[in-house]
């Protein structure tokens, strides 16, 4: 979704108490995580004509754990953790976010800490996708190069939003995509670049030993009927660039017969293993 500017005090949350992490598992699984909702009032600016006016959404807002013998990842960090302690959400005019659980609470189901995460990567940099990149500072953050230009220019940085969300990172150990990516060198867990919704924008293919390839679409896609429909926002940064990204992620999907996640669609976040339940 659009960027918005977050009004969050960030109290930072000090380390947990250091337990021993569960052992990385032998193959690969994937955890759903709540990040947070949003209800759009008006569903309008989901495309460039008037299709969508006066229609509602309710939108979730995931983050992905993917553990993985070789470490763990997670895929896009929600909203800020901080969010949950407001007990009306985050509203302006047209939007609601509100959220229930904490990713570092959903973490420690599992006796994972943040510091427990070695990579972190993100489809862009969005709040709802980088809102609590401050809790991974000690984590390798995988990124698209552009998307790190623009989001750790010294003007940004200084801005609340990204004190309150993702300036920590900026010394993290950082890995710029410019492609692809390939996280753990066993074609396992692939980042895609698929600009125009941001330019720096990316996607994850993920591939399951039981349930096969799965593909986070970041927001390349907001929601299902935009995905068949072919609607692009009003807000991504180039509508032409989308298209592109659009053709050649549908041309991977093809290929790898993958099941296709529309991060911020609700049916397909619920149709995924509710947390801590996983898919191997
Ligand atoms: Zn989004
Ligand atoms: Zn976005």
């Amino acid at each position: 979704m659009r960027p918005v500017l977050l009004a969050f005090i960030f109290f930072s949350a000090g380390l947990l108490p250091a337990g021993e992490p569960k052992a990385a598992p032998a193959k690969i699984q994937l955890y759903a995580l709540d990040g947070g909702t949003l209800s759009l009032s008006d569903m309008k600016p989901l495309a460039q004509d008037d299709s969508y006016a006066d229609r509602t959404i309710k939108m979730a807002i995931p983050a992905f754990l993917i553990r993985h013998p070789k470490g763990d990842l997670l895929w896009d960090l929600g909203m800020p953790d901080t969010l949950v302690d407001q007990p009306d959400g985050f509203k302006g005019p047209g939007y609601h976010y509100w959220m229930e659980h904490k990713i570092e609470d959903q973490l420690k189901l599992l006796e994972l800490s943040p510091a427990d995460i070695e990579y972190v990567a993100v489809s862009h940099g969005h709040s709802d996708h980088i809102g609590n990149g401050n809790l991974f500072k000690t984590s390798t953050l995988v990124i698209h190069h552009k998307e790190h230009a623009d989001l750790f220019s010294a003007e940004k940085l200084a801005t609340p939003e990204a004190q309150n969300t993702y300036a920590a990172l900026k010394d993290a150990e950082t890995i710029l995509v410019k492609e692809q990516y390939d996280i753990f060198g066993d074609g396992s867990v692939v980042v895609y670049a698929t600009p125009g919704h941001t330019d720096g924008h990316m996607v994850l293919l993920v591939h399951l030993p039981k349930s096969g390839n799965l593909l986070l679409t970041g927001d390349l896609y907001t929601h299902a009927e935009g995905r068949t429909r072919k609607t692009i926002p009003v807000f991504n940064r180039n509508a032409e660039a989308t298209a592109t990204s659009r053709a050649r992620f549908e041309a991977l999907a093809e290929k790898a017969q993958a099941r296709v996640v529309i991060q911020h669609d609700i049916k397909h976040f619920e149709a995924l293993p509710g947390f801590p339940n996983f898919l191997d």
